[in-house]
């Protein structure tokens, strides 16, 4: 009804994606660096917004070969909006990540995940598909042991974690629970042998 949206890849696939809600934030380039030393690939949901604030802090992201999604132009609860306003969100966006990055989002992730009527035909005039996640670190209100436990505890083949490299549209957010509990994540699932990917190659695998 509000549009089609996947919440987890192949479960026969070991394969998992990490991904980071709104950003991109002063605090982003310290994310890029734990991944890097990791060489994994995760899937950036920007807001537009942050994007026009720091638009070199959201290149750094595309070039670092991060895939980048649609998470609207300001962060609203998408319920009790009309058409318009939701077409408004998503265009926004589409631009300023275009304008800035270069990189056309096809993967869509609703603010709050809430989706509402309209949603859907907005989603398919942007061609976007909608991302939700199989599991949530609440990073945004726990402390990084237990955004670790909870993570941990829910990963299986094919999850989308869902993680937070800004905080609505803040400036300057702290972020270092995000950061933490990344730090501590990525080499314990790696030792469990799941192979990070991009939402793009965790859906749609060419191997
Ligand atoms: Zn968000």
């Amino acid at each position: 009804m509000f549009g089609r949206s996947v919440w987890r890849g192949n479960p026969a696939r070991n394969a998992i994606a990490l991904t980071f809600d709104d950003g991109p934030s002063e605090s982003t380039p310290q994310l890029l660096e734990i991944l890097a030393r990791h060489k994994v690939a995760a899937t950036f949901f920007q807001c537009g917004a942050n994007v026009e604030r720091l638009p070199a802090v959201a290149r750094e992201v595309a070039s670092a070969g991060h895939t980048i999604g649609n998470h609207s132009q300001t962060h609203p609860l998408l319920c009790f909006r009309s058409a318009g306003f939701m077409e408004q969100e998503f265009s926004r966006a589409q631009g300023a990540i275009q304008a800035h990055t270069g990189v056309t989002p096809v993967w869509f992730r609703a603010p709050f995940g809430v989706r509402w009527f309209g949603t859907r035909q907005a989603q398919r005039r942007h061609a976007l598909t909608g991302v939700m996640w199989t599991a949530i670190g609440n990073d945004w209100k726990l402390g990084a042991p237990a955004v670790v436990d909870r993570l941990a505890a829910r990963v299986r083949n094919g999850a989308i974690l869902c993680l937070h490299d800004g905080r609505e549209l803040r400036v300057r957010p702290d972020i270092g629970v995000t950061l933490d509990s990344v730090r501590r994540l990525v080499p314990m699932l790696l030792d469990r042998g799941y192979v990070f990917e991009t939402v793009s190659q965790l859906i749609c695998p060419t191997t």
